[in-house]
C-alpha cells in the first residue's frame, strides 16, 4: 500500500478533484460528508496508514481499504465504464482516473469520505512497524499472547498482516507460537529488526510496480503460503497449521528447534 500510494502520489497529487463516482453501492461506508462536497478541492497528497490509502484534501479525506481482492487501476486517458468488479472511480481535473476494483468473495474492498479530524476506520490501528511505539512493544512489552497472534491483529501494529508475519518471524527464527515475554533481549532485537528487514524488502519490490495494482499482483513471500517447499535458507519442508481462513507457515528446524506444530488438517488425515 506504500508503493501504491507513492504511485498516486504521483499521478493525481495536486490535482482538483472532480467527483467520485460509486460502482458497487454498498462499498461507500459513510453517509456524510458526502464526496459531492470534495469536489473542486486539491488533492494535496496521498498517504498511507496501516493498510489503509488515504486521499487528503486538507480537512476532509477520502480513505480506501483495498481488502484482501482489491485492485487498482490509473487510466489515462479517464474512463466512464461501469466494469463488472469497480467499486469507485475517482475523477480529477485533467489527470488519469483512478478505478477501484474489487475480485474478492470474502472480504471486501470499502471506501469512506471523513470530515476533518475523523478517524473513522483509522481509528483502531496500533502503531506503524518503523515506529518508536512498535519498537517499545517489541522490546519491553509484556504480551503474553502468541507473537503471530499479536502481529497479525492490526490493532497491534498497522499493516504487518499474515504474509509479512510469516516472513518476519521466519527471518527472526522465532516460533510464532512463542510470547514476546518468553524471548530473550537479543530476540527480541532479532525480531524487531527482521520485522522492519522484511517490509523493507517488500517495499523495494513493490516499488518497481507501475501504474496502479494489477489483477495479478503475484507476491514476493519468503515462506509465507509456501508450505511444502524447501526452506530458503536450511532446505528442510516448510510446514503450515491450517486455521479456518488461513494458514501460518514456518520452518521446524530455523524457528521450532525441529518439533513440527501441531496442524488440524494432518491431525485429522491422522485418524
Ligand atoms: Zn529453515
Amino acid at each position: 500500500m506504500q508503493a501504491l500510494a507513492e504511485r498516486l502520489e504521483e499521478t493525481v497529487g495536486g490535482a482538483t478533484f472532480e467527483a467520485a463516482i460509486p460502482i458497487s453501492f454498498s462499498a461507500l461506508k459513510t453517509y456524510a460528508p458526502t464526496p459531492e462536497c470534495l469536489t473542486g478541492r486539491t488533492l494535496v497528497s496521498v498517504g498511507r496508514r496501516g493498510k489503509y490509502v488515504l486521499l487528503d484534501f486538507v480537512g476532509p479525506r477520502i480513505v480506501f481499504h483495498l481488502s484482501q481482492g482489491g485492485r487498482v487501476d490509473v487510466e489515462s486517458p479517464p474512463r466512464s465504464t461501469r466494469p463488472k468488479f469497480g467499486v469507485v472511480r475517482f475523477l480529477f481535473d485533467g489527470r488519469p482516473s483512478v478505478l477501484v476494483k474489487e475480485y474478492g468473495t470474502e472480504r471486501k474492498a470499502g471506501w469512506w469520505v471523513l470530515a476533518a479530524g475523523d478517524e473513522g476506520p483509522l481509528a483502531g490501528l496500533g502503531p506503524e512497524p518503523f515506529s518508536d511505539e512498535f519498537a517499545e512493544l517489541i522490546l519491553d512489552g509484556a504480551d503474553g499472547r502468541r507473537v503471530h497472534t499479536l502481529l497479525r491483529k492490526q490493532s497491534t501494529v498497522a499493516g504487518l498482516g499474515r504474509g509479512y508475519t510469516d516472513d518476519s518471524l521466519h527471518r527472526a527464527g522465532v516460533s510464532p507460537y512463542a510470547s514476546l515475554t518468553s524471548l530473550k533481549p537479543s530476540e527480541r532485537q532479532a525480531l524487531l529488526d527482521a520485522i522492519r528487514a522484511v517490509l523493507t524488502d517488500g517495499l523495494e519490490a513493490e516499488r518497481r510496480r507501475t501504474g496502479g495494482l494489477p489483477t495479478k499482483v503475484g507476491d514476493h513471500w519468503v515462506v509465507h503460503n509456501r508450505h511444502g517447499t524447501p526452506c530458503p535458507v536450511c532446505g528442510d519442508g516448510l510446514r503450515r497449521v491450517s486455521y479456518e481462513s488461513y494458514e501460518v507457515t514456518y520452518c521446524p528446524a530455523c524457528q521450532t528447534g525441529g518439533k513440527v506444530l501441531a496442524d488440524r488438517r494432518m491431525s485429522r488425515l491422522v485418524r
